[in-house]
């Protein structure tokens, strides 16, 4: 075993209280691509479909790309052994949480209980209109855009989109970012 995967493994021994920030770099062994980089799916589509001016603009346009990138590719995915390893940890009462920016729901596919993605869920669709919460289980998407049941106003991925600010967290805790030594290392 290396030095770093000792070290990571005396920290979380001694430690009170575990805390697991993840970001994109957990799931790209799952085949999800990072957004970012010669491979990121920004060298594949336009970031400005993730831009909310643009999904109220172009809503049709931006639901396609949305599809393709979101339900068709990630819908396939399934959780890897870093994903099952934070799990276990939350099981064996070594970790308390997972913290994520990733919307991928891997983290619960894999187990976790505690996961807080604070970037929403793609799991869940939300009513621009009354803002009524679906899962995407109850959505048809050969459709586009999918419309509220309630109202008939556009749903939208209950994702952060960019051009939009962050809601705040419950008091501005400071997050330590945990780094994941990744397989190879
Ligand atoms: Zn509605």
């Amino acid at each position: 075993m290396s030095d770093s995967y000792q070290e990571a493994a005396r920290i979380i021994r001694s430690a009170r209280r575990c805390v697991a920030f993840t970001g994109a770099g957990i799931s790209v062994e799952s085949g999800i691509p990072p957004f970012r980089g010669e491979k990121g799916l920004w060298n594949q589509y336009d970031p400005e479909t993730f831009d909310i001016r643009y999904f109220h603009s172009h809503t049709k346009a931006s639901w396609e790309v949305i599809r393709e990138i979101f339900y068709d590719l990630f819908g396939k995915v399934v959780p890897n052994p870093a994903h099952y390893a934070l799990a276990e940890l939350e099981a064996k009462g070594r970790l308390g949480s997972v913290i994520t920016q990733n919307v991928d729901n891997l983290h619960y596919d894999a187990g976790s209980r505690t996961v807080h993605e604070f970037h929403g869920s793609l799991k869940k669709l939300v009513c621009l209109g009354c803002r009524a919460k679906y899962m995407i289980s109850e959505i048809d998407l050969t459709r586009l855009p999918p419309e509220c049941e309630a109202c008939g106003k556009v749903l939208k991925p209950d994702v952060i989109f960019s051009g939009k600010p962050f809601p705040s967290l419950p008091g501005q805790i400071p997050l330590m970012k945990l780094k994941m030594p990744t397989a190879s290392s």
